[in-house]
C-alpha cells in the first residue's frame, strides 16, 4: 500500500472528488443491478461519509435512482440498491435511412424510450431538426432532459464535415448547421458520425456475445463497416465496404473507380416486397448481392481476425436472402475459416442499429464525466 494522496490545495481536491464521482458512477454502472452502499464501499475503497456525499449528489442530479431489492439467501429485509436513473439524463440519436428519417431517444440506462420515423423527404436536415425537437419534448414529458444528439450519417465523416454521401448528392456538407437551425430555438449539441460505426457500437451496447469482436456491415444509402474488438471500436477503420474492388473491370462507380461492390449490392427499395413475393429478379438480384458482398468481406476477414459479421441495415431485414451467399464466398475465400468458423447473422436491432448506438454516444459523454452533468450540485 502506497501513502494516501493528499490533497495540497483547492484544484487537487476538487480534481480529487470528480476522480470518486466517476469511480462510483463506473461501479454502479458496471454492476449490471442495484448495488448498495456498503458494497460500494468495499468496491472503491471510499469511506462511508464520501459514499454518502457522492450517492447523494448522484440521486439529486438524477444519475441515480433507489430501489429497492430482494435479499439474498438466508437475508432478512429487502436492501435499498443503487441503480442507473430512467428519468434523468438522456441522449438522441438521428438516422437518415434509405426509405426513412429516425429519431430515437435512450435513457441512461440504455433503454429505447422514444422513436420517431418519417419517410424520407427531400430536405433532409431541417426535417431531422423539427424531429429532433419533437423529441425532445416528447420525452421531457415523461420527466427526461436530452442532453445531447447525434447524426448518422450513410458516408465518412472527418471533423465533423461528411465527405461524401452520393445517394445523398452530398459532398463535404456540414450536416449540423441545418439540423440545428431547424431545432425551434433549442440548444442542444449536435455531433455527426458515421451510420455503420454508429450500429456497430449499438450492437456492441446490446450486449452481443461475440468475444472476439464483430464486423458490422450497413446496407441503405451506402455500404458501410464498423469494427469492434475487444470490447472497443476499431480505430482506423476507414470502414468504407461499398467501394472495394469485387470486379476489377466492373461497372463504374459513382466514386471514380471500377467494379464497387456498390455496384453489385445496392437493391431497391421494393426489393424485401418483391423477395416476399418471389419475384424471379428480386431474387436473382439479392444472390447477386449476397455473393458480392461475401467477396468484398472475404477481404476484410483475410485480414482481421473476426469470428462474427453482423448483417446490419437494409442488409438485416434482407439477411434471410443475403446469408447464404455470404458464408458461400467466405468459405471460399477465407482459409482460416476452415479452422476458425465465422458466424453470419442480422444484427440484434436490425435497421434501428445506427440511430440506438447514435442516442447511447450522445449520453455516454455523462456516463464517462458525471460532473460535466452535475455543475456545482
Ligand atoms: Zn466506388
Amino acid at each position: 500500500m502506497g501513502m494516501p494522496i493528499r490533497p495540497s490545495g483547492p484544484a487537487r481536491q476538487a480534481r480529487l472528488r470528480t476522480l470518486n464521482l466517476e469511480l462510483v458512477l463506473d461501479r454502479i454502472v458496471d454492476a449490471g443491478r442495484p448495488i448498495s452502499r456498503t458494497e460500494l464501499i468495499a468496491a472503491t475503497g471510499l469511506t462511508r461519509p464520501t459514499i454518502t456525499r457522492i450517492v447523494n449528489r448522484l440521486i439529486e442530479g438524477r444519475l441515480v435512482t433507489e430501489v429497492s431489492r430482494a435479499p439474498g439467501p438466508g437475508a432478512g429485509r429487502p436492501m435499498i440498491g443503487l441503480t442507473l436513473s430512467g428519468s434523468g439524463p438522456a441522449g438522441l440519436g438521428l438516422d437518415i435511412r434509405a426509405d426513412a428519417l429516425a429519431a430515437c431517444v435512450v435513457d441512461l440506462t440504455g433503454r429505447v424510450r422514444h422513436t420517431a420515423f418519417l419517410p424520407r423527404p427531400a430536405d433532409v436536415l431541417p426535417r431531422l431538426g423539427a424531429m429532433a425537437a419533437d423529441a425532445v419534448a416528447a420525452v421531457a414529458r415523461e420527466g427526461l432532459t436530452v442532453v445531447a444528439a447525434t447524426l448518422a450519417v450513410p458516408g465518412p465523416v472527418q471533423d465533423g464535415v461528411v465527405r461524401s454521401a452520393p445517394a445523398l448528392g452530398w459532398r463535404d456538407v456540414d450536416a449540423v448547421t441545418p439540423v440545428r437551425a431547424a431545432m425551434r430555438g433549442l440548444d442542444l449539441p449536435v455531433t455527426v458520425e458515421n451510420e455503420a460505426r454508429l450500429g456497430a457500437l449499438g450492437e456492441l451496447y446490446a450486449g452481443d456475445p461475440a468475444p472476439s469482436g464483430f464486423l458490422y456491415v450497413s446496407g441503405g444509402l451506402g455500404i458501410g463497416t464498423g469494427v469492434v474488438l475487444d470490447g472497443a471500436l476499431m480505430g482506423g477503420w476507414r470502414g468504407e465496404l461499398g467501394h472495394v474492388t469485387v470486379e476489377r473491370d466492373g461497372p463504374p462507380c459513382p466514386c471514380g473507380s471500377r467494379g464497387c461492390l456498390l455496384g453489385f449490392a445496392s437493391l431497391p427499395d421494393d426489393v424485401f416486397a418483391r423477395a416476399e413475393a418471389d419475384d424471379p429478379a428480386a431474387l436473382a438480384a439479392l444472390a447477386t448481392a449476397g455473393s458480392a458482398l461475401g467477396v468484398a468481406l472475404s477481404g476484410a476477414l483475410n485480414l482481421l481476425d473476426i469470428r462474427t459479421v453482423l448483417l446490419g441495415g437494409t442488409f438485416a431485414v434482407l439477411s434471410s436472402w443475403l446469408t447464404a451467399g455470404v458464408r458461400a464466398e467466405i468459405g471460399r475465400r477465407v482459409p482460416a475459416a476452415a479452422w476458425t468458423p465465422i458466424a453470419v447473422r442480422p444484427s440484434l436491432l436490425g435497421p434501428d442499429a445506427a440511430a440506438i448506438g447514435a442516442a447511447l454516444t450522445a449520453i455516454d459523454g455523462i456516463r464517462r464525466r458525471p460532473s460535466a452533468w452535475l455543475g456545482n450540485l
